[in-house]
């Protein structure tokens, strides 16, 4: 079993397979699993013994399992710091894990090394890999394909741009919320991330460069 990134919401059934499955991730999803924390939603207690990931990597790595390569690629710093992308190559399916949210502003976890503006870089590592006709499943959503995914990663660099540019001319992470700056993408922000929230989490993320 392969853990996607750290959150309770997709490691919180690890202890119920560990005894059937070798539990795999990146490193930082087995540290931060240990150190527990606090996202801007949710707290999660610290992780101990058999839910803890037994396999972790860097980079990534391949399984190779029912006569097709797997692969989990860590594209970089996205949703967090220990994100994994997982290519089923042969069947043509790639699971985002939290990098992607269909359709929706995407949580994106400071708190846990994540960034939106190198969220988009590591979107990029993935889309210069994948084939143009992959069904591509993200973290919250429904399905969806390359296409989707290229609509939601220029969403997030159009958004960056807009908040940089208010930044830019002096303005408050209240003054653009005040302003609706994100009304353009409007249709984005009926998930849970509401468009004030993600200005907040983009300059929050800008100010730090
Ligand atoms: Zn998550």
């Amino acid at each position: 079993m392969i853990n996607t990134h750290w959150h309770g919401d997709h490691t919180g059934g690890n202890a119920e397979f560990a005894d059937t499955a070798a539990i795999l991730a990146h490193s930082n999803v087995r540290k931060r699993l240990m150190m527990g924390g606090k996202t801007t939603f949710i707290e999660f207690p610290p992780v101990t013994g058999k839910a803890l990931p037994v396999v972790t990597f860097e980079q990534g790595l391949s399984l190779w399992w029912n006569g097709e390569e797997i692969r989990a690629i860590h594209p970089g710093i996205g949703h967090t710091d220990g994100d994994s992308v997982i290519w089923f190559m042969k069947s043509n399916v790639v699971h985002m894990g939290d990098d992607y949210f269909a359709s929706a502003f995407p949580f994106v976890d400071l708190g846990s090394g994540g960034s939106v503006v190198k969220l988009i870089a590591s979107l990029d590592v993935i889309l210069g890999q994948i084939p143009a006709d992959a069904k591509v499943i993200p973290g919250h959503g429904p399905v969806t394909d390359v296409a989707g995914l290229r609509k939601y990663r220029r969403m997030l660099d159009e958004v960056v741009a807009t908040v940089k540019k208010a930044r830019a001319a002096g303005n408050t992470v209240e003054q653009m919320q005040k302003e609706k700056i994100l009304a353009p993408w409007d249709e984005w922000g009926k998930g849970f991330i509401k468009a004030d929230i993600f200005i907040a989490t983009v300059a929050e993320d800008l100010a730090k460069k």
